[in-house]
């Protein structure tokens, strides 16, 4: 499953690919849509955003479209009207003189009024985007100090995209150990700076992965590890998917835990207070 940072280079790619650009032809699979085609011929998309885990194409006559892959859409561009040869089925295609974006497999489409975006039922419960451009520190900081949230576990909190969206199962258990803060824990028994240190690497880690494509770990380890010849599964992340290999700082064991059906992954040493 894609998280913000794959979701937002998928936007843009999109944004690269389609924005100022006059749509030459549009095809939406479902008949609901089909009236919105020759609506949208001749306009120019205007931006492409994620939101969530959704994406939303903006047109020059105040409409987007909303789009959610859920678990098996996938978004492709091409060059002159090529399309990509695939078995899946094809739901939405953006063609312009040079480009042509193909939305296939995904089952929610729709076209939503620019004003009414925030009304929309998916879009209405998310929390702030990590990795919009709007998104302040500030921002994301002031939901972990929310009374809202301080009941809750951290570990189901950063799973929640009505708390912070964009942060999905590798992110949370990354995000947890660059804070280093022990994951077991609600929100309200986290010191003051661990809140901060939880805030501070949300920002970073959603950034750095956004940027390299993936990986979250440390610059420095990523190519110090990579002159040893080391596998990309091994250099990517500090503690995801690293069960029983060492720790990049400390040398530990790296454990896993199950908590709510998907697994944590956390150091003993640089998390556990009483290690
Ligand atoms: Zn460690």
């Amino acid at each position: 499953m894609p998280e913000g940072p794959e979701i937002w280079r998928t936007a843009d790619q999109l944004t690269a690919a389609l924005k100022d650009k006059t749509i030459t032809q549009m095809f939406f699979a479902f008949d609901e849509l089909e009236d919105y085609e020759s609506m949208l011929e001749g306009r120019k998309v205007t931006n492409v955003e994620a939101r969530g885990k959704a994406i939303l194409t903006f047109f020059d006559n105040d409409r987007v479209m909303y789009s959610h892959n859920q678990l098996y859409g996938k978004w492709m561009v091409r060059e002159n009207g090529n399309r990509p040869d695939t078995n899946r089925s094809l739901r939405v295609a953006i063609h312009n003189e040079e480009q042509s974006a193909y939305l296939f497999s995904a089952s929610e489409v729709e076209i939503l009024e620019k004003g009414g975006i925030e009304d929309h039922s998916y879009i209405q419960k998310l929390g702030p985007d990590v990795l919009h451009p709007e998104t302040t520190f500030e921002d994301i900081l002031s939901q972990f100090q929310s009374d809202e949230f301080k009941n809750r576990k951290l570990t189901t909190l950063l799973l929640d995209q009505g708390f912070v969206s964009g942060i999905g199962n590798y992110l949370r258990s990354e995000i947890m150990f660059y804070a280093r803060v022990d994951p077991h824990y609600k929100l309200r028994e986290y010191s003051d700076s661990e809140i901060e240190e939880l805030a501070k690497a949300t920002v970073t880690l959603a950034e750095r992965s956004y940027e390299t494509g993936g990986i979250t770990n440390d610059p420095e380890i990523v190519e110090a590890l990579k002159r040893e010849n080391a596998k990309y599964k091994e250099y990517r992340h500090f503690v995801y998917n690293r069960t029983g290999n060492r720790c990049h700082k400390c040398g530990s064991v790296i454990k896993e835990e199950k908590t709510g059906g998907r697994k944590i992954y956390f150091c003993p040493k640089c998390q556990l207070e009483d290690e």
